[in-house]
Parts: structure tokens; C-alpha cells; sequence
């Protein structure tokens, strides 16, 4: 029963407060002032009323209600104070919401106008961190590696069959070297071995060696392969694509697994020579596209001629290499449409 009439008093004080004019009408009167009567102090601002001590003696009725009013004034304040607290609270945390929210935006803004980290490394791999998926981000000048569209190696299928001119080769036994670079084994040939095809004459640069083979034909991978990098006067690219298969031993890979270095990012030079035709299969047919590098940078206009007869190396010839570099071929690229044509 206290309870609810300390609520409902509290209520009424509340209602009483709430109306500017409410306590000025109370004192009116001096047969007002033998009721207990609630009034602003002049000049204050707070909303709560004040309660005004008795002028005559009380009943006890009065005094108890008096007692209640008092009461329920306090509750009032201490309610109208955590209010006012619980309001600075939220305040508070809204303010630092949007101050948080302005950095955020603010960040992003600085994130996205502001040039990308310079990348400039060199080092890279076929597989994990820094393999074919990643190589574009390793180093700005290799971006084609990824946004290019006429990417090497492909699966060439549906190539247009015509007449190709043959590949007419002139090359010779060379003095030669052999590196282990760290992303396949590389053979330097000396000056003077040519290849000429569309009316262009390109010199042989080097010889190396992939496992699997990177060309597809028609969806089939091969074991192994070999790419004959040449470049023209101007300083253009034709690379010679053979595939390895297990068969016979291949003498030309026999000559440059004799000299292979000892060390890896090391060079062997023997004072034996290689002639590069002993490389080459019997059939000349081939199938060609213009690609790119196979590693980074990935430089496009790449003229390939892809071999259509494989060439046959032991399997001991073949496990050889697959010690030294088990996966170095990337994966296969879109042909996106590109035009392939191939030897009737
Ligand atoms: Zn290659």
C-alpha cells in the first residue's frame, strides 16, 4: 500500500512539475498555505518541485502525507538524475560511434587513392606464396601474368589445319654451357644457330627443360618437355616446343645431363659441343600461336612452334630430371579464341 502511493505521488509530483504554472497557483492565498504546497525556488531551472516545510501544526494524517510527498519528491530526483545520466551515456557512445565511423571512412578513403605498395621482388616459384597465381603481385612489371590474354602455354586443340610453310633450320654443333637456375636446367648454345619460318630469322638463345611438359595437345599432358628459346634482330621471341615421352634414350639430353653443375644457381661449361638438331624429331609438322613467356614477366607476342612428333628420352633420363625439378611447368592459360594453326 506504501508503495503505490509513493508512486502514485511520485506520479503526481512528476504531472505537477511537468506544468510551469502549477506551484505559483498553490501559494495563491493564505488559506493555501495550511496545505502543503509544492513551489520552484525563484530563480531555479530544475523541473522537481520543492516542498515547502508546514507553517501550522499537522494532523497526523497531514504528516504522513507530507512524509509521502517528500518521499516521492527524492525518488524523483534520483530517478530524473539516472535519466539524465543514462541520456549522457548514450550521447557518449554516440558521438564516439560516428568519430569511430569518420576514421573508418576516412582510412578506407586514404586506402583507396593511395598508390599500391611498390612490389619489386624477383623471386618466384611454380607452387604456394609466390607460384603462377601470385606472380603479378611479386613484381609491377609482371602483371601481364595474370591480366594478359594471350598467355602461354595453352591445350591446343581445334588448330586450323593449312599448308605451313616448313621451319627451316640451320643450326650446328656448338660450344655450350649448363646452369642449374633454380627454376629449371638452362643450356646456353654459342652464336649461330638459326631458325627461319614466316620470313623471319631467329638465332637460338637457350635450351631448357619442363616436367610436365607446359603445351597440352588436345587435352594430354606429356611427361616432360623441351623449350628452344630464339629471338629475332628486333628482338622478338620464337620458342621451339618439344614434348618428351618415355622410350629410347634421347643422346643430345644424355650429353647435357653429363655436364649438368654440381651446385644449383651454378654453371657448367664443358669443352665438348652440342649440336642442336640432334634435339629435333624426325617429322617436322607443327602446330603454331602467338603466346607469351612462360615466366614472368610474361611478355606477350611470343611466336610458338609446337612440334607435333614427340621425342623419346629413357626413363632413366627422365627420372633424372624429375630429382632435380619434380614440378616446373605452369599451368595451362585461356586460349581465349586465339587462332591455332597446325601442319595438315
Ligand atoms: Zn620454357
Amino acid at each position: 500500500m506504501r508503495t503505490l502511493l509513493v508512486f502514485s505521488a511520485c506520479c503526481l509530483l512528476a504531472g505537477a512539475a511537468s506544468a510551469k504554472d502549477a506551484p505559483a497557483s498553490a501559494a495563491k492565498g493564505a488559506g493555501a498555505a495550511s496545505e502543503p504546497a509544492a513551489s520552484a525556488p525563484a530563480g531555479s531551472t530544475a523541473t522537481l518541485p520543492v516542498i515547502k516545510k508546514p507553517v501550522r501544526k499537522l494532523t497526523p494524517k497531514q504528516q504522513e502525507e507530507q512524509a509521502e510527498a517528500e518521499l516521492s519528491a527524492k525518488i524523483a530526483e534520483r530517478l530524473a538524475e539516472m535519466r539524465a545520466n543514462q541520456a549522457a551515456r548514450i550521447a557518449a557512445a554516440a558521438k564516439a560511434k560516428k568519430e569511430r565511423d569518420a576514421r573508418e571512412a576516412k582510412a578506407k578513403l586514404v586506402a583507396a587513392t593511395a598508390p599500391p605498395p611498390r612490389a619489386n621482388g624477383t623471386y618466384w616459384t611454380y607452387e604456394g606464396e609466390f607460384g603462377p597465381a601470385n606472380w603479378s603481385k611479386i613484381n609491377s612489371d609482371w602483371g601481364k601474368c595474370n591480366a594478359g590474354t594471350r598467355q602461354s602455354p595453352i591445350d591446343i586443340r581445334d588448330g586450323i589445319k593449312v599448308e605451313l610453310e616448313q621451319i627451316a633450320f640451320d643450326y650446328r654443333p656448338s660450344a655450350f654451357s649448363v646452369t642449374d637456375n633454380g627454376h629449371t636446367v638452362q643450356v646456353q648454345v654459342g652464336a649461330g644457330n638459326y631458325l627461319s619460318v614466316a620470313g623471319r630469322m631467329f638465332e637460338l638463345q637457350n635450351v631448357h627443360f619442363h616436367r610436365p611438359a607446359e603445351e597440352r595437345v588436345n587435352g594430354r599432358s606429356y611427361e616432360m618437355g623441351i623449350h628452344l628459346v630464339h629471338k629475332d634482330v628486333e628482338g622478338k621471341i620464337a620458342v621451339l616446343a618439344l614434348m618428351l615421352e618415355r622410350g629410347r634414350p634421347q643422346p643430345a639430353v644424355q650429353t647435357i645431363w653429363n655436364n649438368l653443375p654440381l651446385e644449383k644457381r651454378d654453371t657448367f661449361t664443358p669443352s665438348i659441343v652440342l649440336d642442336p638438331n640432334d634435339l629435333l624429331p624426325e617429322r617436322r609438322d607443327y602446330y603454331t600461336y602467338m603466346g607469351s613467356l612462360s615466366e614472368p614477366p610474361c611478355s606477350e607476342g611470343v611466336l610458338y612452334l609446337v612440334m607435333k612428333e614427340t621425342v623419346q628420352a629413357s626413363p632413366a633420363q627422365l627420372a633424372l630430371f624429375s630429382r632435380l625439378y619434380p614440378l616446373n611447368a605452369r599451368p595451362v592459360q585461356a586460349a581465349a579464341g586465339r587462332m591455332i594453326k597446325e601442319s595438315q
